[in-house]
């Protein structure tokens, strides 16, 4: 599956967030979308999930046009959305919040998706049965994580996972993502640690006012002068 997003246009009410943004994501790839507070990185995930309507250009999975699609059907498609803030149950257990994940698949292959999960995130399966809100920071963003997982996703995107996370935790959550990847999912994923980011992504674009003014390798990003010197500080 190949997520193919072309000269966006969006915004809130008559304030314009993104001009002409386009990126690609395919499966078993792992994208970081960078860039400064408010350059439009959130807001192209909202678009893309369809949480937020576009005001012209195109988002397409494997060509056919998603334009119309609601947000729950293009999760049903195959694209996972793990929003800013988690947005967890706090007074459900872990895995109920999983299960919510997996609303629309049969009670068959809800129970083996939870073995799956559990077994990539062995934290989570300890605290079954506890409630979401006396999670560690660390482990509520597994768990949203997880949530999106729970869908089947074959692409997913992620917002922010390592915020408010010590760098230990953020390691433990970005590595869970390039596993992921390994299986063979495409993980778009918006980083405000960008040295961290740029260390499991394969790939990656620089978004800045709404649209992507740098793209390349997380080789070629990281080593390039500009992205250095405004997201490394080197
Ligand atoms: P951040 O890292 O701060 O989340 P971002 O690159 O994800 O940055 P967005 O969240 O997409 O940026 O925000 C882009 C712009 O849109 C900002 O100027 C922001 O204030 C504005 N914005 C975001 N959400 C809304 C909203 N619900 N209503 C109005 N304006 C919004």
């Amino acid at each position: 599956m190949k997520l193919s997003v072309s000269d966006l246009t969006a915004g809130y009410g008559k304030a314009q967030v993104l001009f002409g943004l386009g990126l690609e994501v395919a499966e078993g790839e792992l994208v970081a979308l960078l860039g400064a507070n408010g350059a439009g990185k959130t807001t192209t995930l909202r678009t893309v999930s369809g949480l937020l309507k576009p005001w012209t250009g195109r988002v397409a999975l494997d060509g056919q046009s998603l334009l119309g699609v609601s947000a729950a059907r293009r999760a049903q498609m195959g694209l996972g959305h793990v929003p800013e803030g988690r947005q967890l149950f706090p007074l459900m257990s872990v895995e109920e919040n999983l299960l919510l994940g997996a609303a629309f698949l049969a009670w068959s292959s809800k129970t083996s998706e939870l073995q799956r999960i559990y077994a990539l995130f062995p934290r989570l399966a300890e605290r079954r049965l506890q409630m979401a809100g006396t999670l560690s920071g660390g482990e509520q963003q597994m768990l949203a994580i997880g949530r999106a997982l729970m869908g089947k996703p074959r692409i997913l995107m992620v917002d922010e996972p390592s915020l408010g996370l010590s760098p230990k935790l953020a390691e433990e959550v970005l590595s869970t993502l390039a596993q992921v990847k390994a299986e063979g999912m495409g993980v778009l994923l918006v980083e405000q640690n960008v040295a961290l980011s740029l260390e499991v992504a394969d790939r990656g674009y620089v978004v800045e006012h709404g649209r992507v003014v740098l793209s390349g390798s997380a080789k070629e990003l990281s080593s390039d002068q500009g992205v250095q010197k405004a997201y490394l500080a080197l």
